[in-house]
């Protein structure tokens, strides 16, 4: 059976070479197919790209961005479109779906408001020394399937501005909308700018691998990572890597507990807790811990878990199978060490379903603390000193990102600035903004992206150093 989606090689739309079910989360049956791509496609994506590379790179760099900027506002026109698709091939409610498509349309604006920026080092004595910034060639952006669309915008908008072409390949299990995305691609760009190819987990490594891509753009498991660090040595290729976290929301004792825990949980739960910066464990003082955890345990249990086509759905269906058995194994295991307030077993219904769940009197060497449940299932953690939770919170082979609560801002910055983390919010979460600078520390990754340290991150730096031509004496 063919597909009505297509994936974008070298500006046509056209048929893979076989295709597969894509399973919407909330039935956990398929709705639609998606056409696969075999290495020789991903050979011809990669010949296209590299072939479009030069005349895009000598593309005025506004003229670049207006085509951005119009990538923008022809997603934005078609936000509805794209909001449902991807409610049903990711599993979001549909407000969390269009915030992430509005999101998306953000970002492309965002950065095509950007330039790559060159410097005047010096420029004295008749000693001109300017470093350029040119760009690297064919990237290849690789994208998980919590935020499919606008993790792949983070990607395409400073690779395409700063004068890159580019092989974008989505996550098996969310492949759709970034195929409708590239139907945009194809009506705006010129061919071979932008080429998109899916397959079932099968491709990444011969793309990272490919001796044409010059730059790997890379978010998903730190797992995955590693591979595709080890794949970039052989050509040394630019990587920037956004890897996984293991966030800590550290809790101090001068908040008002309800609304600290209003807050907590929301870090905890949005997108049924598949966000790589979601507060995975909370650390809590112990005189307020236990209104702390009825608290959030108060929220879980009036929380609308269903299906994020409903209305009123405030949860929806963790994204794919294997997830979920992951997190199905994590709440056994902690059903056994630890006191469940709230949730703690699969729902009786079809579909991907998991209550928030909320768990207490864990060890800190659990695996639902340890590990990255990425699922709706927060640990709380009971703390009596300052200096004991911020060692507990740093003792993490992550360093993504995290948030510290309290009523004393300068206080709360402080315990912040001790976070061996890329970024730490001070009470708030998940400020991400397309002109601040977001990258993970530690095993949550290299290099970085968003802001203008993010688009320098597609570009070679390139110093030119002239001086006059003096006579030979
Ligand atoms: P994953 O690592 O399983 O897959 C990510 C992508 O890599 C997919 O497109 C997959 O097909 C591809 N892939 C698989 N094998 C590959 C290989 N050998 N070489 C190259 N690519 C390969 O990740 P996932 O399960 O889709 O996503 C969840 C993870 O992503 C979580 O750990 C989460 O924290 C992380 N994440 C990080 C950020 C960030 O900005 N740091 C953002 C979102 C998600």
């Amino acid at each position: 059976m063919t597909s009505k989606y297509k994936l974008l090689i070298d500006g046509e739309m056209v048929d893979g070479v076989s295709s597969f079910d894509v399973i919407n989360p909330a039935t956990a049956q398929p709705f639609a197919r998606c056409p696969k791509a075999d290495e020789k496609l991903l050979n011809h994506a990669v010949a296209a790209a590299k072939s479009a590379f030069s005349a895009w790179a000598a593309t005025p760099v506004d003229q670049r961005a207006a085509l951005v900027t119009a990538l923008a506002d022809r997603l934005e026109q078609r936000a509805e479109e794209f909001a449902a698709l991807l409610t049903t091939e990711q599993g979001k409610p549909l407000n969390q779906a269009m915030f992430e498509i509005m999101g998306s349309v953000m970002t492309l604006r965002a950065f095509a408001a950007m330039r790559p920026e060159a410097n005047i080092l010096r420029d004295e004595g008749g000693n001109r020394v300017i470093e350029h910034r040119t760009p690297l060639g064919v990237v290849a952006a690789i994208t998980p399937w919590n935020f499919p669309v606008i993790l792949a915008m983070n990607k395409l908008g400073p690779a395409l501005v700063t004068g890159n072409t580019m092989v974008l390949k989505p996550a098996p299990t969310t492949p759709l909308t970034t195929l409708l995305f590239g139907e945009i691609c194809a009506q705006l760009l010129p061919r071979g700018v932008v080429n998109v190819i899916c397959d079932q987990n099968d491709l990444g490594g011969l793309l990272s691998a490919h001796p044409d891509v010059a730059k790997l753009s890379f978010t998903g498991s730190t797992a995955t990572g590693k591979k595709v660090m080890a794949s970039a040595a052989a050509g040394l290729k630019r990587v920037t890597l956004e890897l996984g976290g293991n966030d800590a929301a550290i809790v101090l004792d001068d908040v008002d507990t309800a609304v600290a825990a209003r807050k907590v949980y929301d870090g905890a739960m949005a997108n049924a807790g598949q966000i790589c910066v979601a507060i995975k464990r909370a650390y809590v003082p112990e005189a307020i811990y236990d209104d702390f955890c009825d608290e959030l345990a108060r929220l879980a249990k009036e929380t609308v878990v269903d299906d994020g086509s409903r209305q009123g759905a405030k949860i929806g269906p963790v994204q794919n199978a294997m997830q979920y058995d992951k997190v199905v194994a994590l709440l056994a295991d902690a059903r056994e060490r630890g006191t469940v307030l709230a949730g703690g077993e699969p729902l009786d219904r079809p579909g991907y379903f998991l209550p928030p769940t909320i768990v207490r009197d864990l060890d800190d060497d659990a695996p639902l603390v340890r590990e990255e449940q990425f699922g709706p299932v927060l640990p709380v953690l009971k703390y009596r000193d300052i200096e004991d939770v911020i060692a507990r919170a740093n003792d993490s082979e992550y360093g993504l990102g995290g948030t510290v609560w309290g009523r004393d801002v300068a206080r709360a910055t402080e315990v912040a600035m001790r976070i061996d983390s890329g970024t730490v919010w001070v009470n708030q979460h998940l400020a991400i903004d397309p002109n601040i600078p977001f990258r993970g520390s530690k095993q949550s990754g290299i290099g970085g992206e968003l802001g203008q340290a993010g688009l320098n991150e597609y570009t070679q730096a390139h110093v030119v150093n002239a001086v006059e031509l003096e006579p030979v004496a």
